[in-house]
């Protein structure tokens, strides 16, 4: 049944499209003159391509305005005021939180907020808990390492703000956050995917506890597109018996999507906070059709001391093309976040994108979670390898498991791979975010 109570905000969360779009335009001319206004970087890179704030009176000229790319602010950092660099649009002393970008793809970027800043993230997040059905009653453990990265810093803050008891699940070792999860029979957590699978395989080959009896009944990820590749969100629900839901979000964006209780198989974009463009990327041209998939440049609404504004993430997308049932108006990210534009590679000819093996291996009966992609050339011809693991009990199966993998790689990238097969435990595992696709192309 939809009733106010499925919403965190009930007013913006069903205003109808041309009211979203209408407090969008608003929000961004407002952000854009703030940036303008305020950071010499912002100023020099509009005035550059002949934008004022007084020439943004449609979402077309919008289009118009250059994207941030993260190379960019890179540049800018460390420099005065030290150590951000220019793109700060408040003085130093209101800066209220230090984070910076886990470094995933090069050197780290450094991500102030002031305390306004702060707790518009935890608002965000407040929008993500709600919707994947956090209430009162919930008791959430976070088993993360709570350091300099934004992470789930702030999915802290949204559980406590909706009134969850909140277990922060810091410095402790994996096996030490699953008998706290069990000692306090805890509802709910948050992690990467690749934590939340590391997690369940630790408990039941080193503690002898089955993670699906323990009480944990919603699981929200973020960090990885794992959530909403299918293979991947079964194998953690199955291993939780519990609800997994997605979430994408950066550091230098927010928290700007949540996939809701309906799991309809994408997420939502938070358009009160966030504008999404999706760029082709070849022409450039804004797409708003469903079905066509390109990069994400999103502007961040309400984000103030270093502004986010038409920021181009990298990160490629494509819109649902049916509403909701949860009867959210904000529109849907189908299959969630696919790739990144610079992980999506050409082998042989082929376009391929990473999550596409994951959602194979995964959903192999008789294959581990675990597995590593290389791509190198022999002479001029590229070469991929695929190195997979069995799990216990399955090495009599081998010959069937293989031929099974070869036809669903075939059928759902395309190419032929070279197969290996490892024990379970032979291939690296990884505690928070994984690096399983390895392109040795790129390095000559
Ligand atoms: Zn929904």
């Amino acid at each position: 049944m939809i009733s106010d109570q499925n919403y965190w905000n009930p007013v913006l969360e069903t205003l109808p499209r041309e009211k979203i779009r209408r407090l969008q335009l608003e929000k961004f001319k407002r952000i854009f003159k703030w940036a303008y206004d305020h950071s010499k970087f912002h100023r020099a890179l509009y005035d550059d391509a002949g934008m004022q704030p007084e020439d943004i009176r449609s979402f077309e000229d919008i289009g118009k305005i250059p994207a941030v790319e993260k190379s960019m602010m890179r540049h800018i950092q460390r420099k005065d005021p030290f150590p951000y660099g220019d793109a700060l649009c408040v003085p130093l002393e209101d800066v209220a939180i230090f984070r910076q970008t886990s470094g995933t793809t090069g050197q780290p970027v450094y991500q102030p907020d002031t305390w306004q800043d702060w707790e518009w993230w935890a608002e965000c997040w407040s929008y993500i808990l709600w919707a994947q059905g956090y209430r009162a009653a919930d008791r959430v453990f976070i088993p993360f390492g709570y350091n300099i990265f934004v992470a789930f810093w702030a999915g802290h803050y949204a559980a406590e703000k909706i009134g969850c008891e909140v277990v922060p699940g810091g410095v402790l070792d994996t096996q030490a956050r699953v008998l706290k999860i069990q000692e306090l029979q805890a509802t709910a957590m948050m992690a990467t995917p690749t934590y939340i699978l590391g997690m369940a395989d630790t408990a039941i080959t080193k503690m002898n506890i089955d993670p699906s009896q323990l009480t944990i009944q919603k699981i929200t990820c973020a960090g990885e597109p794992g959530a909403s590749i299918a293979s991947t969100k079964k194998r953690m629900q199955d291993a939780w018996g519990a609800k997994v839901y997605d979430h994408a979000g950066a550091t230098e964006i927010g928290a700007w999507s949540y996939e809701c209780l309906e799991q309809p198989g994408g997420i939502h974009v938070n358009e009160a906070f966030f504008l999404v463009e999706i760029e082709d990327m070849e022409t450039g041209e804004i797409i708003e059709a469903p079905g066509r998939r390109g990069k994400m440049i999103i502007t961040a609404l309400d984000r103030y001391a270093q502004p986010c504004v038409r920021f181009d993430s990298k990160d490629v997308i494509e819109w649902a093309s049916d509403p909701c049932p949860c009867g959210r108006n904000f529109r849907l990210i189908k299959g969630g976040v696919i790739g990144r534009a610079d992980d999506i590679t050409k082998v042989k000819g082929v376009l391929l994108a990473p999550a596409a093996i994951e959602e194979v291996v995964r959903s192999i009966d008789g294959l581990g979670d675990e597995y590593e992609v290389i791509v190198d050339k022999l002479g001029d011809v590229d070469r991929i390898k695929l190195k997979v693991e069995l799990v216990p009990g399955a090495e009599e199966r081998l010959k069937s498991v293989e031929a099974r993998l070869k036809e669903q790689l075939r059928l759902k990238t395309n190419l032929a791979y070279r197969l290996e097969f490892y024990d379970y435990g032979r291939l690296p595992r990884y505690d928070v975010k994984a690096r399983r696709f390895k392109d040795l192309r790129k390095k000559k």
